[in-house]
């Protein structure tokens, strides 16, 4: 084939298969006069509630700012410890951090995902909560997940930010625990126009915190209960991401489509490809193959014209941020190999037949000489 020239994302593609509908929607947003929680946030969460099979959806400014927020109504803070992966992005962490609640951080296992056979033997009398983050759309085994922290008495948070949509034993990722956080950044399956997040809860009185907590505290104008944020969820958002959560469905299989022919086509022995787990259906925020040459495989792609992205080149524990929690190299063997050898190849809606087809015969002609 001859070159290509393609992009690790395009974000244009997504927008301009519906760009009438989102024209459409912003034009109205833009007239109604009303532009912070009004009409469109609120239908938002019911629709965002009832397409996750929660009860409660609260629209919030950002997905760090679920995680941060859903920590601090659950009552985590000082003195407590919360369980992590160590192959996150730090927005994870920094959830946990802002309380000034600590981080324990936990290896992950084949697929990317927490490493459940670790959780028991790091849970302390100071251990509050477990965080999972569904990485890269690949859901972890929740079942599992839910009945450790129910024998141990523990608050369970998912970090759906790269998850839309995902299942674990059917059930959609976010609605195993007592909060499920997301994000809207733009580049996330559900992605806004701008920056976005919100919870999803089956608790009426935690739902009705999180509105509050959003609001400075208010529920009633100018009457704060509580020391809260301003977190809110915008019109214009809300109104974009209905319009995007309407075809939610087709953008994730188009997604899967995507992921399943590499994972039928790519097959240098060179290249480990992601697995999800049994029982569980992945949504392909990313498509994360391993590869012990990866520097030399990027730089090969890259000179052919496919761009790709490391998540994360620097893993959460390492980073110059995190210092003050002293650790070192070689702390997490298996999380700090990931950060090593992880390559994220291209993957998004609109990807056409011929880019993907490049892709696959680039990868597959990957030697190292
Ligand atoms: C994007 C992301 C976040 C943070 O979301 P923002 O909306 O950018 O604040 C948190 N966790 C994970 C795993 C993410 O990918």
């Amino acid at each position: 084939m001859s070159f290509m020239n393609i992009m690790p994302n395009r974000m244009d593609r997504g927008f301009l298969k519906y760009q009438d509908e989102f024209e459409q929607k912003a034009l109205n947003v833009l007239r109604s006069g009303w532009y912070v929680l009004g009409n469109e946030v609120e239908s938002f969460e019911k629709e965002f509630a009832s397409y996750v099979g929660a009860k409660y959806c609260v629209g919030l400014a950002s997905g760090l700012d679920a995680l941060w927020i859903a920590f601090r109504l659950l009552g985590i803070g000082k003195g407590d410890e919360v369980l992590v992966q160590g192959n996150t992005y730090i927005a994870s962490v920094m959830g946990i951090t802002m309380n000034n609640a600590t981080p324990v951080i936990v290896e992950p296992d084949e697929h990317f995902g927490i490493d459940i056979e670790r959780i028991e033997s790091l849970i302390t009398e100071k251990t509050r909560a477990v965080l999972v983050v569904h990485l890269y759309g690949l859901p972890s085994n929740m079942r599992r997940i839910q009945s450790i922290c129910k024998k141990y008495n523990l608050k369970l948070i998912e970090d759906c930010a790269q998850a839309h949509g995902a299942r674990y034993d059917g059930q959609m990722v976010g609605t195993f625990g007592d909060v499920g956080c997301f994000s809207f950044y733009p580049s996330k399956n559900l992605g806004a126009f701008g920056d976005g997040g919100a919870v999803v809860v089956n608790d009426e009185e935690l739902a009705r915190e999180f509105k509050i907590f959003r609001n400075y505290g208010s529920e009633k104008r100018y009457y704060n209960k509580v020391v809260g944020a301003n977190s809110r969820l915008d019109e214009l958002q809300a109104g974009l991401l209905r319009v995007r959560l309407a075809h939610m469905d087709d953008i994730n299989k188009e997604r899967q489509y995507i992921a399943e022919k590499y994972s039928a086509k790519i097959n240098n022995k060179l290249i480990k490809k992601p697995q999800p787990i049994d029982n569980s259906v992945s949504v392909w925020h990313q498509y994360v193959i391993r590869c012990e040459y990866r520097d030399n495989l990027l730089e090969y792609l890259s000179y052919n014209g496919i761009g790709t992205i490391i998540h994360y080149p620097i893993p959460p524990h390492l980073s110059e941020a995190y210092k003050y929690l002293g650790y070192t190299k070689g702390d997490f063997p298996i999380t700090e190999r990931y950060a090593n050898t992880v390559l994220s190849i291209p993957i998004y809606n609109g990807m056409t037949e011929k880019e993907q087809d490049y892709v696959i015969e680039k990868i597959n002609s990957f030697k190292v000489v």
